[in-house]
C-alpha cells in the first residue's frame, strides 16, 4: 500500500494562492486505488505525479468544502473512463451527496449516476466495499466542523489500516476512535490557537495521537501559519510530545507501508 500526497495545503489562503496544493491524497493498493478529498488541483497534481485518474476505484469526499470537493466531479469522470463506463465507488458526506435544506450538494447527480455505488456516509457505520480487484472496509466517524455531515474514517485495505481525521475541532473521543491505525493522517491547520474555529492545532494533535497510538502520524492540510512555523518543527513537537513517529507531508510525497 502506498500513500501519495497531491496537496498538503489547507485554509483559505492556500486554497486561492496555492502556496501548497489542495489536491488531497491517494491510496494505491492491490485491492483499490482511492482518491481522498480531491480539492482544486487534484487532477493536475495527479497527472504531474503519474497517478492515473482512469485507474481509480473509489473517490472519497469527507465534507462539502471547496478545498475537499472541487475536483471530485472530474476525478469521477476519470474513474468512469471518460464517463463512458458505469464503475467505481463514491463515498461522500451526506451534504456532499444529497445537499441539505440550505446547501447545494457538492457532487452533481449526473456525476453520481456514473458511479456503480454511491454511499452517503453515516456516522458510526462500518461498511465493506467490493472493487474489481478485491475489497476494503471503512468505518465512519462524525467530526465537528462547519459542515455538519463532515466525517473521518478508518479504512482497512490489504491488511493496512489508514486513519484520516479531516477538518475538525478537538473532540473527546477522537483518540479512542482512531486507535489501531498503521498510519493516521491528521489535518493540522495551525500551530497555535487562533480566532478561527473548526480546525486542529499542533497541541490538539499531540493529545489525539497520545491516545490513538498509530504506528505513524502524518500531518497535512497545513495553513499559512503552520507553513511559517515550519511543518517539520511542528511534526517534531508532536513526536516529542506524544512519542509517536510523526511526518509532515509535502506535495508529491510518497509513503509506502
Ligand atoms: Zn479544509
Ligand atoms: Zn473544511
Amino acid at each position: 500500500m502506498e500513500l501519495i500526497f497531491l496537496g498538503t495545503g489547507g485554509g483559505r489562503v492556500n486554497l486561492i494562492k496555492q502556496v501548497r496544493g489542495t489536491g488531497g491524497f491517494r491510496i494505491n493498493s492491490r485491492s483499490a486505488n482511492i482518491h481522498v478529498d480531491p480539492g482544486p488541483g487534484a487532477l493536475l497534481h495527479s497527472i504531474k505525479n503519474r497517478q492515473d485518474p482512469l485507474e481509480l476505484d473509489c473517490v472519497i469526499v469527507t465534507h462539502n468544502h471547496t478545498d475537499h470537493v472541487n475536483d471530485a466531479g472530474v476525478m469521477i469522470e476519470g474513474m468512469t473512463r471518460y464517463s463512458l463506463k458505469k464503475r467505481g465507488i463514491v463515498i461522500g458526506s451526506a451534504i456532499t451527496i444529497n445537499g441539505s435544506e440550505d446547501r447545494d450538494r457538492g457532487l452533481t447527480r449526473w456525476h453520481q449516476s456514473k458511479a456503480s455505488e454511491v454511499y452517503a456516509a453515516k456516522f458510526g457505520e462500518k461498511k465493506k466495499f467490493a472493487t474489481e480487484k478485491g475489497s476494503f472496509d471503512i468505518e465512519i466517524f462524525g467530526l465537528k466542523h462547519d459542515e455538519p455531515s463532515t466525517f473521518g474514517f478508518k479504512l482497512t485495505i490489504d491488511n493496512v489500516v489508514v486513519g484520516y481525521i479531516t477538518d475538525t475541532e478537538l473532540m473527546e473521543d477522537l483518540g479512542k476512535n482512531f486507535s489501531g491505525c498503521d498510519v493516521l493522517i491528521i489535518n493540522c491547520i495551525k500551530p497555535e490557537h487562533d480566532e478561527y474555529e473548526g480546525h486542529l492545532k499542533t497541541e490538539d494533535v499531540i493529545e489525539i495521537v497520545k491516545e490513538a497510538k498509530p504506528k505513524t502520524c502524518v500531518i497535512s492540510h497545513m495553513g499559512i501559519k503552520m507553513l511559517r512555523a515550519g511543518p517539520n518543527l511542528e511534526a517534531e513537537r508532536i513526536e516529542k510530545g506524544s512519542g509517536i513517529r510523526t511526518v509532515a507531508a509535502k506535495d508529491g510525497m510518497k509513503l509506502v507501508f
